[in-house]
């Protein structure tokens, strides 16, 4: 989804001014409002039919609060991931979420759009980190969710709500997250299997293993190809391959490596590399940037049970489509091939793949496409039962359908 070109852009300094300028447009021109950070995914979602203002995050870049001992830290949600993890870095902790284009980033937007990667496995999601927010309403108004502590508070989390919202509901000035320490070491298992039966029965043997990875890995040639040769690495890329991450003590991880090793020796595994600490960090990068989307005609994320992921990963493979699975979560990333032109040729690699989805207790969403496909290919899966409530939740925070109208696809009139 891009912006209309003729979209103006207000760039506040503050949580006031974050009200202050949308107070003025509800009582005012009511002209529709698109909260942007680094635009790295803005084309996620429905295309705004109306033209409209954006509300840019980029002056919201501040550190609030941060009690490093009470391991949380409070920011204005424009801050961009790196900016953060270098002020966490510098007292020995994180936020263990993986972004693409993390030097663009803002955390608004990873919280917006519920961004994760390869560390879902080990780490959890947003959901897990996100312990208080300051936002915005459309008309103006400020709300507060959650605190400063892990609190044990009734009532609807309002935090969890934001996340994966999208900015349809409010705009998010600050942001509280409860962190984690930065490992001392971080290495992953490289293995390529000769075929996808193999490899699943390696993850199934994983359930009866001693160690405990943080992320668990499937990718095709295609993506290995791709993912290998951003990280600059020197890895097999010919057939299944399974990456398994570690992250704790050198003792824990070089221990773990040991005894995975051993164990796949034992899996028909064809060929294993490990990968030191020193050069892990360009391949993480590289996993979580596979997302990106650039060329390709369409990308997609399925949802099924993670014991169906590798049956899904096979059956997309044959279709020529380039993929990364979060393995441990059954959760699949996929990029159709170039030569996927027209609209019915993704159509047809697509259904039968919706249908494997649907099967596994599954869904398949779309991160990005041509605008116009998306009027025949549903970007959010088929609608589901708790859209009705969505509706209610959106017309209740913004009835005049001011903030990102129709992001989801809800034309105006379902609302
Ligand atoms: C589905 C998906 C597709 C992705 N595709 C790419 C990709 O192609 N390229 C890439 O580099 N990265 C991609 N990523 C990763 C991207 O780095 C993250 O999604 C990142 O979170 C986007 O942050 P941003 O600041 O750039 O957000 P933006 O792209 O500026 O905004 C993303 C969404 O978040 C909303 N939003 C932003 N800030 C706020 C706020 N403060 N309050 C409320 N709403 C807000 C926007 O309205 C928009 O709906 C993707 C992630 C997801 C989940």
């Amino acid at each position: 989804m891009s912006l209309p070109e003729t979209t103006d852009e207000i760039l506040p300094t503050s949580t006031d001014e974050v009200c202050a300028a949308l107070a003025e447009n509800a009582s005012g021109e009511q002209r529709a409002v698109f909260p942007v950070g680094g635009r790295t995914a803005l084309h996620y979602g429905y295309a705004p039919q109306t033209p409209g203002v954006a509300l840019s995050t980029h002056n919201l870049h501040r550190v609030i609060d941060y009690p490093a001992r009470d391991m949380t830290i409070t920011v204005e949600a424009g801050i961009c991931i790196d900016n953060l993890a270098d002020t966490l870095k510098a007292e020995g902790q994180r936020l263990p979420i993986d972004v693409a284009q993390s030097s663009r980033a803002t955390l608004g937007g990873v919280l917006a759009t519920d961004t994760n990667g390869a560390r879902r496995f080990g780490f959890g999601t947003m959901r897990d980190y996100v312990i208080g927010i300051t936002a915005v309403d459309a008309a103006g108004k400020p709300f507060h969710a959650g605190g400063r502590v892990v609190k044990n508070v009734a009532g609807y989390d309002l935090c969890k709500l934001m996340i994966g919202s999208l900015g349809t509901l409010a705009v998010v000035t600050e942001v509280t997250l409860k962190l984690k320490p930065l490992p001392e070491s971080s290495t992953l298992l490289w293995c390529r299997f000769d075929g996808w039966q193999d490899l699943d029965a390696a993850l199934e043997g994983l359930l009866r293993s001693d160690t405990r990875p943080v992320a668990v890995e499937a990718l095709n040639s295609e993506a290995a190809h791709d993912v290998v040769s951003e990280s600059r690495l020197e890895l097999p890329t010919n057939g299944p391959i399974a990456c398994f991450g570690f992250e704790g003590t050198q003792r824990e991880t070089d221990w773990q490596m040991e005894r995975l090793t051993n164990e796949l020796k034992q899996a028909n595994v064809a060929e294993l590399a490990q990968v030191s600490h020193e050069q892990s960090e360009s391949l993480w990068f590289a996993l979580a940037d596979f997302a990106v989307t650039s060329e390709e005609p369409l990308t997609f994320q399925a949802a099924l049970r993670p014991s169906r992921t590798i049956e899904f990963v096979k059956l997309a493979t044959d279709a020529g489509v380039s993929i990364v699975a979060h393995a441990g979560d059954g959760v699949v990333i996929g990029h159709l091939p170039d030569d996927v032109t027209t609209l019915e040729a993704a159509q047809s690699v697509l259904d039968p793949l919706q249908q494997m989805a649907a099967r596994g207790d599954g869904d398949l969403i779309i991160f990005d496409c041509a605008e116009d496909w998306k009027q025949s290919i549903p970007v959010f899966g088929e609608r589901m039962t708790h859209w009705g409530l969505m509706d209610k939740i959106k017309q209740q925070l913004d009835p005049n359908n001011l903030l990102n109208p129709g992001r989801f696809g809800l034309p105006a009139e379902a609302i």
